[in-house]
């Protein structure tokens, strides 16, 4: 696979989670298309050998005598309770198709495959992800999943992009190691490091990977929280620029709100497991 530009800047936002393909040119999912996607590629490839435990909703791939084998049945229904809460996020019944999870042992295996340099990756034209689990790394099954439920639900969100989807994807998964996403955002807070809103939201790129990607999860989960899953729809498909109409709020006042909601939030983060958050990420 090519990398697109956007690819390319989830160079550094491995240590998190992923990036994604190119979007499709409509949202709509011709699901015939979607068969010759990076899933079929995998269990296609003669260099891969997978076996497959089926979940309700997600099917869960590994390689014989990997990590993923020896807790195959967890990581189904791990999968399965990760569709659901996708589903639960973004407001639906059901979701049509089955998610296709592709484990691998290490990140260099993932990477040679998926072509991206991430420890997780979405394709969600053929709502599959690939994810690196191992005995040091959690994979990040409900982040990928949330990004393929989201965007064949609501489609590619408008620009700017990364914030809203990113957030959605965090907030989604709601825990970096043993802490919650918010509990992180007001330790951020507290150390007077949490990022604007305005620059989460149209400078995503420059606030840096963590503050980018938890700041955002928390941001997008007080929006949520507040002002419902429709208003996140909406914002979703109109633009960071729609904040003040669905909201009734100018950004400079949610920017004011939301520490002001993280302010009543514990931040239990020893400083010691505050570094290692900050260096290792939340895997
Ligand atoms: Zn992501």
């Amino acid at each position: 696979m090519r990398l697109s530009p956007r690819c390319l800047a989830g160079t550094v936002i491995a240590l998190l989670c992923a990036c994604e393909s190119a979007p499709p040119a409509s949202p709509a999912i011709d699901w015939e298309e979607a068969a010759i996607g990076l899933e079929q590629q995998a269990l296609a490839d003669r260099q891969f050998v997978w076996h497959t435990l089926r979940g309700e909703a997600a099917r869960v791939h590994y390689r014989p005598g990997s990590f993923a084998a020896r807790h195959a049945v967890m990581l189904t229904r791990s999968g399965d309770a990760s569709v659901r809460r996708a589903i639960e996020i973004v407001g639906i019944e059901h979701y049509e198709h089955p998610v296709d999870v592709f484990f691998f042992d290490t990140r260099a295996d993932l990477i040679a495959f998926v072509g991206v340099p991430a420890t997780g990756y979405a394709d969600w034209e053929s709502s599959s992800v690939f994810l690196v689990f191992s005995p040091t790394w959690r994979a990040f099954d409900t982040h990928e999943i949330a990004h393929v439920v989201s965007i064949n639900t609501w489609g590619v969100p408008v620009e700017p992009i990364w914030w809203i989807r990113e957030g959605l994807a965090v907030y989604a998964d709601g825990r970096c190691r043993e802490h919650t996403v918010q509990a992180l955002a007001a330790e951020y807070l507290r150390r007077g490091e949490l990022p604007y809103a305005s620059d989460l939201i149209y400078r995503f790129a420059n606030v840096g990977e963590m503050p980018g990607y938890l700041g955002s999860g928390s941001l997008v989960g007080f929006l949520y929280e507040t002002y419902g899953v429709e208003a996140i729809h909406r914002i979703w498909q109109q633009g960071g620029d729609a904040i003040e109409t669905v909201t009734g709020a100018s950004l400079n006042a949610i920017d004011a709100r939301w520490r002001a909601w993280l302010e009543n939030v514990e931040s239990d983060v020893e400083p010691e497991e505050w570094r290692r958050v900050i260096d290792d990420g939340c895997g």
